[in-house]
């Protein structure tokens, strides 16, 4: 075990986790120093169309990113968003067939291209970058097939507002250093969101190179902990040493 799990006064064993947030958000600020040094500056660029990044998301859920962007390439040949609504959902389930669970989400995204018709009269999302950011957030994951991480992506992402998307690589390295204590991936965009700055190309930094740490090295199962360039001040490493267990969690609403 390193020292850092041992705090005054008693030097009883004292996991980063159960620390008060002002010492977690300094472990925050040096996990996102030395993934910034190990993986470099990532500029805040949109990486493409809001509508896109909402749809793509929906369909990330569970499935790799080459099966996300292929599931997406045959959404499209159904035709536009319209067209996409007013197709039979087994057809929509078909097209999508290579993200994971087609048959839930196939529903949830004709759902979500309904609303935001009937409610905006097209898909123009650009609105979305003056309202005040929990508005924003609120209408988003008001939207049927949408969860608070597919919301803060096209926040963050598409117009630069200051939130935190939590997918299942944030969660995890946070959850094993320490950062913040079990719980869920929804609970932990509110938790992580309080100890960081709110800084929009700070904040899509930290994600998306705990994203490639989580594709990497952090990984689900079997961690490359010798590898890794945060394991001094990890709770499952100072536990587990370079035996950290698979890790757990259950889906959710994307
Ligand atoms: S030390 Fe191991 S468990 Fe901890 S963050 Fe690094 S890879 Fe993950």
């Amino acid at each position: 075990m390193t020292e850092g799990l041992f705090g005054p006064p008693d030097g009883t064993p004292r996991l980063n986790a159960a620390r008060p947030a002002p010492e977690r958000a300094a472990l925050l600020a040096w996990v996102y120093g030395l993934l910034r040094a190990e993986y470099g500056e990532r500029p805040l660029i949109p990486r493409r169309e809001p509508m896109h990044e909402l749809v793509s998301t929906i369909l990330s859920q569970r499935t790799t990113h080459q099966d996300e962007e292929a599931a997406y390439q045959e959404l499209l040949t159904l035709g536009g968003w319209d067209d996409i609504i007013q197709a039979p959902t087994g057809a929509v389930a078909h097209a999508i067939r290579r993200s994971n669970y087609p048959e839930s989400k196939a529903p949830r995204i004709q759902a979500t291209l309904r609303a935001i018709r009937e409610q905006r009269g097209g898909y123009d999302l650009d609105f979305l970058a003056e309202l005040p950011v929990g508005d924003a957030l609120k209408w988003l994951t008001d939207l049927p097939g949408v969860g608070v991480k597919t919301a803060s992506l096209v926040l963050l992402f598409n117009y630069a507002r200051p939130v935190f998307p939590v997918d299942t690589h944030v969660h995890r390295i946070n959850t094993r250093v320490g950062t913040i204590p079990r719980m869920g991936e929804q609970a932990a965009h509110r938790a992580l969101l309080g100890l960081l700055p709110p800084d929009p190309p700070h904040l899509y930094e930290l994600h998306v190179n705990l994203l490639r740490h989580g594709q990497r090295v952090c990984t689900w199962t079997r961690p490359k902990c010798p590898a890794c360039v945060l394991r001094d001040r990890c709770d499952a490493h100072a536990l587990y040493g370079n035996n950290v267990p698979s890790f757990s969690e259950k889906p959710g609403k994307g």
